[in-house]
């Protein structure tokens, strides 16, 4: 499962910004989620719940911003934000489009007790 990667891959990060910061534990904790880059929010909270379990995050809870896809059309340049992996420019109807975000995950906001 993608998502268990994903978070397995998430709590060293988390656990190097707590310690450098003399934390107890993590209490909250907020992803920005790329449209395009596969993830299903709610298995990823599914599978954070589950990793957390006697972990310094065992209190964290999580929340997950989904990003729209952005994307500029190389034929007419405009900007535009697509809800749905539709790859047609709704400007020109070209399909040259250059993505500018929507694929990445960031860890947005960590909140810890110190
Ligand atoms: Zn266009």
């Amino acid at each position: 499962m993608h998502e268990l990667s994903l978070i397995a891959g998430l709590f060293p990060i988390l656990e190097e910004k707590a310690g450098e910061q003399d934390a107890k534990s993590v209490t909250f904790v907020r992803l920005r989620v790329g449209r395009l880059s596969g993830v299903v929010p709610e298995l990823l909270e599914t599978a954070f719940d589950a990793y957390k379990k006697g972990t310094f995050a065992e209190k964290a809870s999580l929340e997950v911003i989904l990003v729209p896809l952005k994307v500029r059309c190389r034929a007419c340049g405009i900007i535009m934000e697509l809800e749905e992996p539709v790859f047609a420019c709704t400007g020109c109807d070209g399909n040259d489009l250059e993505i500018l975000e929507g694929r990445d995950i960031f860890l947005d906001r960590l909140e810890i007790e110190v």
